[in-house]
């Protein structure tokens, strides 16, 4: 069970102090003291191992997860997101069950694996909604695909009630493992609550995944490092790792400069952490940086999720400024993925990708 008061209580202090030379499926364990010595040490080193300790465990694959984003309402009203439910500003889409099951099925017949429906915590998006359109894609693409779950905070019996109708994988970032940090991003809602969930969708056996932001203003090193700890304290099947990108319609507005080479390093140490853990170059490194996924994959990420959804609802998903892919179709996102995935020595991969663990 994760104690869930104070990140302290979280991390597990252990005793190893070096840096592996030889990273393998057995998870280094670290302090967090050791891991902000390694994260300062040589960027370039712990980045170069990372990406050997990926390409040992998963080759040179990188796994496509075509990702729809569903909804951008949501209740809650996080200060950082573009999409919290205070933006009057921000355009509000909601697609209907049947889109969603057709993206899928359409992108299963191009030869998708894995699909990842995210959305806002829209109340619309019931268990019974969530359950049918879960049941509807695996039935219709013959059973094949595995369905990832990115629908919030929800109670066990929710997780259990989409578990049942055949979710494989279930994403919930925690975003930071300082409470009090935390505490401020979500208006108030405790860290704990969403270790819980975390905890209830271990239990059920999903494929879990969780992940965090850098560069959040007022985030030191160590909170960083004790995220990557986090990870590992979860047994994150999938980490999610992307920088803060202030939003200017929301509370945080202009507090940070985004950091990219704080998240390169963020996902090297967490690789080094879960070595057979998927991690995806995400979009936001993307945004920031025109190669931002190229050096992520090179610092030990090896999944990509390109939208799949329709161009008109791919602009109005907006977490943060600057997000790149909005006016393609997915089918240009992939060549143009497989083209930037080939330039670093690594191929795409389209099929399942299931948790090695
Ligand atoms: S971060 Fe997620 S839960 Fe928070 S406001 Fe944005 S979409 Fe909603």
């Amino acid at each position: 069970m994760i104690d869930t008061d104070k990140a302290d209580k979280i991390i597990t202090a252990n005793t190893s102090s070096e840096l592996p030379p030889n990273a393998s499926s057995s998870a280094a364990q670290y302090t967090q003291d050791e891991l902000v010595r390694i994260f300062h040490e040589d960027p370039e080193r712990l980045k170069s191992l990372a990406d050997e300790c990926c390409r040992r465990e998963h080759g040179s694959s990188v796994y496509v997860r075509g990702l729809i984003e569903y909804s951008n309402f949501c209740s809650m009203d996080c200060t950082y997101c573009g999409i919290r439910k205070s933006n009057a500003g921000a355009a509000r889409y909601r697609m209907t069950p049947d889109e969603i099951i057709a993206a899928a099925v359409r992108a299963f017949g191009e030869g998708y694996r894995t699909f990842v429906l995210q959305g806002g915590e829209d109340p619309f998006f019931t268990d019974d909604v969530l359950a049918t359109i879960v049941t509807n894609i695996k039935k219709q693409c013959r059973y094949e695909p595995a369905i990832t779950l990115s629908a919030g905070v929800r109670s066990y019996q929710s997780y259990r009630r989409l578990k049942e109708a055949g979710a494989d994988r279930y994403l919930l970032r925690f975003e930071t493992s300082d409470p009090d940090l935390y505490a401020k991003l979500k208006n108030g809602e405790s860290l704990s609550r969403r270790l819980d969930a975390l905890r209830s969708i271990k239990a059920l056996g999903f494929e879990t995944g969780s992940g965090f932001m850098t560069g959040l203003p007022g985030e030191s090193d160590e909170t960083l490092c004790s995220n990557a700890l986090l990870t590992q304290k979860i047994g994150c099947d999938m980490v999610g790792i992307g920088p803060f990108i202030p939003h200017p319609d929301t509370p945080l507005a202009g507090t940070a400069k985004p950091d990219l080479e704080r998240t390169l390093r963020a996902v090297a140490l967490v690789r080094m952490l879960l070595p057979r853990a998927h991690m995806p170059a995400t979009t936001a490194a993307g945004s920031i940086d025109n190669m931002g996924r190229e050096k992520m994959l090179s610092a030990g990420a090896n999944v990509v999720m390109p939208n799949i959804g329709a161009v008109e609802y791919k602009n109005k998903y907006l977490l943060y400024p600057g997000k790149i892919c909005l006016d393609e179709e997915y089918h240009e996102c992939e060549s143009c993925l497989a083209g930037r995935i080939a330039s670093i020595g690594k191929k795409i991969d389209y099929s399942i990708g299931s948790s090695l663990r």
